[in-house]
């Protein structure tokens, strides 16, 4: 499995980074992991073809994970796709989702393609593709930090994700709350993890990657004004041979 770092920014809009999205790439199936504010350009940046995507999976509806759905389907529909896909997303999201689109006058029952908008539950798998199977685990993201729940009918909630393809184990934060909401690795002991770094502090992250035992540790969701790329720089040439620091359109192989 490949993992092309589509974007690697934080919620910050940035000259250097597109907001984090991942493509995994499998032998027989593309599978785009959020799509934020300028999804559409930074797959073109990074010289990916539109409608070589299968299937998309959003993680939470923050406008650097979600906002940029609209606009990427309006392309593939200017693209002239007919391959289908389909859009996973958390089952309290799927009336959203498909109203987001109407809102857009979008409207998947014209489209040349099939599109489906499919429900996912918490730690319910889902089967992808033949050998690429995704577990949503819920994190803190959101939902702890303000007091939502006062919001009538409307559900704030956010997705980690485990991603097991041909038995290997990869765990995606995606964004989440503090240090804690990475304790899902503790059982499942994946090979790789990719991590975001924008809402857990930079030395408990280092703390909690040397204590695990995760063979490679990709860092995502960075804002260069954070003083990551520094912080990095300062870590021992050991600990450093664990972790990448990613930049936009890096490609990492995660066999
Ligand atoms: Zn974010």
């Amino acid at each position: 499995m490949e993992v092309i770092f589509v974007g690697t920014g934080s919620g910050k809009t940035q000259l250097k980074r597109f907001h984090t999205s991942l493509l995994i790439k499998t032998g027989n199936h593309n599978l785009l992991v959020d799509t934020g504010d300028a999804i559409s350009k930074a797959l073109l940046i990074a010289n990916l073809d539109i409608n070589l995507i299968d299937s998309i999976y959003i993680t939470h509806t923050h406008a650097d994970h979600f906002s940029g759905i609209a606009s990427l389907l309006t392309q593939m529909k200017m693209a002239k796709r007919i391959k289908p896909i389909c859009l996973y997303i958390h089952n309290s999201f799927v009336s959203f989702a498909r109203n987001f689109l109407y809102h857009s006058f979008l409207f998947p029952e014209t489209f040349d393609f099939e599109m489906k908008i499919i429900g996912f539950n918490f730690d319910s798998e889902i089967n992808i593709a033949d050998i690429l199977y995704l577990l949503p685990i819920k994190n803190g993201h959101i939902s702890n930090k303000y007091n939502v729940n006062s919001i009538p009918d409307i559900n704030f909630i956010s997705s980690s994700v485990l991603i097991k393809n041909e038995n290997i184990l990869t765990y995606y934060s995606s964004d989440i709350d503090s240090i804690s909401d990475l304790s899902p690795i503790n059982k499942f002991q994946p090979k790789y993890l990719i991590v975001e770094s924008t809402h857990i502090l930079f030395d408990e992250l280092i703390e909690f990657i040397n204590y695990s035992k995760m063979q490679k540790t990709f860092l995502v969701h960075i804002n260069d004004e954070d003083g990551i790329v520094e912080n990095y720089n300062k870590l021992s040439n050991e600990i450093k041979s664990k972790i990448i620091l990613t930049i936009d359109g890096m490609c990492g192989t995660l066999t």
